[in-house]
């Protein structure tokens, strides 16, 4: 079938199209009711249905392929690498249920996962799945104020954390991050439980605080069978920033996204069992989530868990795994490649990368020669592919499982199926039919499988945040400006909002802001995205000291900017850390006070700031230039 045809037949037949793609998952009850539209814009899938997101990914592999590798972590932080095949992360995965389970953990129940990249933090994941617990991954990157908001927000039972994460080589103590983060949090968990990687020391809240290592012996060889949950549970949720200070908690549901991933992981990914699957993300982040843990296993196929950097102990390490676990499928970021792009293409070459079939790339735009070098180095297809935590997996991208079409330098390609892909004029909501007008990119109802089903606890915030923003229309807003070609082909053309894309990462500048202003010293800040030839994006903060002295003394300026650093740095992580701190004497803002930040964008890209009618102090603006 060509991929036109298959894509309208998602579109005009989406019970009969989805009720085929269900298939791909195993049910305790298959689901007659496909598709329930009755409450607008919240869309449920396979109402009647019952599954299990864990029995999924491992139990219904057991008897074809138990002792084919699931799960492989390499760490070259600390030197671990190991295998599990599917009976041993079964065991595994058992065991860990049975310890969540003691703890007092239950159906519908939350437990935050805090971890480095670890085969723990895994089997805590699908040991929640296991047992209908709903787990919220907090990226080990982020500090304790942003770990603290996200517990207060997921009020889990249980959190589970560790002694540190290791990045570069340098350890980073998660424990006193997290002990800051309850200090900080209204909300206090019954129980912590923590795996000691000994990287570390650790003090332990008595009667809170648990050991992993104890309980994992004391469960071992447990059995707890799945927990068959309705379609439409919650598996999950993941918090993603947006225009205000807050963290939204996406919500998923369980048969929903077994099924989108199922589809995926055959049409876009083309993974097959007993094949390698490599994602260099972070369980952290949605893609994380997708394509480290449920896709992969889904599929039936070993899924490669690294921590580490992509160039140490040289730029061949990823290239090195390739080879040795015969990668089949690789998924990666842009910023990624920019990094390797500045080492040696030898350390590729030097590698048998025959397995390789296809590299993904997501979560930026994917800039045309970093697109041509991988693609050269490779020799493979590199595809793009664009969506959002929200989304739970692609909504462009080609499908070369349904039809090998040609990818276009710069496009991410073509709506997959089940996503009606709109560009709408922001002002009036009107959809811009002709090729080439840039629009915002909207998404009509129903939304497919896989795409979130809420804001946790926040309902009435999911509509008004995504599905009000364009007039006179209840179209989900993706917040990306961006145009459709002649060919039907996409181009992603950047936020819409004050959201910036740090190295794949979305940050809130409004969350940054909102750290830089907590320093004592600090009367006015804006924080805003700059491009960076590496990163995509570099947050730039522009701050009004509160003593005006600080702006004619240099080294007063470079202590400040020092010190606001480090406070970013801990209460929302390095990740967040503006790339420079300007000092100056206001900003920009319009007669009703509100802030310029596209022109103060536009100013530092050294590109036009465009109508400047609304300025209040224009010599504000030329500070900022000369900064
Ligand atoms: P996140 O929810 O953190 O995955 O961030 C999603 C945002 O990242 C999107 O709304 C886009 O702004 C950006 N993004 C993700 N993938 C792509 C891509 N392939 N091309 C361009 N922008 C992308």
């Amino acid at each position: 079938m060509s991929y036109a045809a298959f894509y309208q037949r998602s579109i005009d037949e989406p019970e009969a199209f989805w009720a085929e793609q269900a298939r791909l998952i195993d049910w305790e009850r298959t689901p007659t009711q496909i598709l329930d539209e009755s409450r607008p814009p919240f869309t449920r899938w396979f109402t009647d249905g019952r599954t299990n997101l864990c029995h999924n990914a491992v139990d219904r592999h057991l008897r074809e392929r138990g002792d084919q590798p699931a799960l492989i972590h390499v760490s070259t932080e600390t030197g671990r690498e190991e295998r599990y095949s599917f009976t041993q992360l079964h065991e595994q995965v058992q065991r860990t249920a049975a310890m969540l389970l003691a703890l007092g953990v239950g159906r519908g129940d939350r437990v935050l996962v805090y971890m480095p990249m670890i085969p723990e933090a895994v089997f805590t994941m699908l040991a929640c799945a296991r047992i209908g617990a709903i787990h919220s991954v907090v990226f080990g990157g982020f500090a304790s104020v942003s770990l603290a908001s996200r517990i207060e927000d997921a009020m889990p039972r249980l959190v589970v954390s560790a002694d540190a994460g290791s990045r570069g080589g340098k350890v980073i103590p998660y424990k006193p991050l997290l002990d800051e983060a309850l200090r900080l949090s209204a909300h206090q968990p019954d129980a912590v439980l923590l795996v000691d990687r000994q990287l570390a020391p650790m003090e332990r809240v008595p009667g809170r605080d648990h050991a992993w290592e104890t309980l994992a012996e004391r469960h071992a060889g447990a059995q707890v069978p799945c927990e068959w949950l309705d379609s439409g549970e919650i598996s999950y949720t993941m918090y993603t920033s947006g225009t205000t200070g807050r963290p939204k908690g996406v919500q998923r549901d369980v048969g929903g996204y077994a099924v989108a991933l199922a589809a995926s992981m055959k049409h876009i990914f083309q993974g097959a069992p007993g094949e390698t699957y490599f994602c260099t993300s972070d369980i952290g982040w949605v893609v994380g989530h997708s394509y480290i843990v449920y896709g992969p296993l889904i599929a039936g196929m070993a899924t490669i868990l690294y921590e580490g950097l992509p160039i140490r102990p040289d730029a061949g390490i990823w290239w090195q795994l390739v080879e040795k676990y015969r990668v089949n499928v690789m998924f990666s970021a842009p910023t990624a490649v920019r990094v390797l792009k500045k080492h040696d293409i030898e350390h590729m070459k030097r590698h048998d990368l025959g397995s390789l079939r296809a590299l993904f790339l997501a979560g930026e735009p994917l800039d045309e020669p970093t697109a041509r070098w991988i693609n050269e180095a490779l020799g493979v297809p590199v595809i793009d592919n664009y969506w959002q935590t929200e989304t739970g997996w692609p909504i462009l991208t080609l499908a070369h499982g349904v039809e090998r079409q040609p990818a276009k330098f710069g496009s991410p390609g073509l709506p997959m199926y089940g996503w009606r892909v709109k560009i709408l004029d922001q002002a009036t909501g009107e959809e811009l039919t002709e090729p080439n007008k840039k629009g915002v990119v909207a998404i009509e109802l129903p939304t497919p499988p896989g795409f979130m089903q809420t804001i946790w606890r926040d309902d009435e915030r999911f509509v008004r945040t995504y599905w009000q923003g364009i007039p006179g229309r209840t179209v989900y807003s993706t917040f990306d400006w961006g145009i459709r070609d002649e060919d039907g082909y996409y181009f992603i053309l950047g936020r819409t909002d004050d959201v910036i894309n740090v190295a794949g990462h979305r940050l809130g500048t409004r969350e940054i802001e909102e750290s830089v202003s907590s320093h004592p010293a600090v009367a006015e800040v804006a924080v805003v995205g700059v491009a960076d030839a590496v990163k995509g994006q570099v947050a730039m903060a522009f701050v009004v000291p509160r003593e005006a002295a600080v702006l004619e003394d240099e080294a007063a300026r470079l202590r400040l900017e020092g010190d606001i650093m480090k406070t970013v740095d801990t209460q929302l992580g390095a990740l967040a850390r503006p790339a420079r701190v300007r000092f100056v004497g206001a900003l920009p803002k319009t007669r009703s006070g509100k802030l310029l930040r596209r022109a103060i964008q536009a100013v530092c890209e050294g590109r036009d700031p465009g109508d400047l009618s609304t300025i209040e102090d224009p010599t504000a603006l030329e500070q900022i230039k000369g900064r």
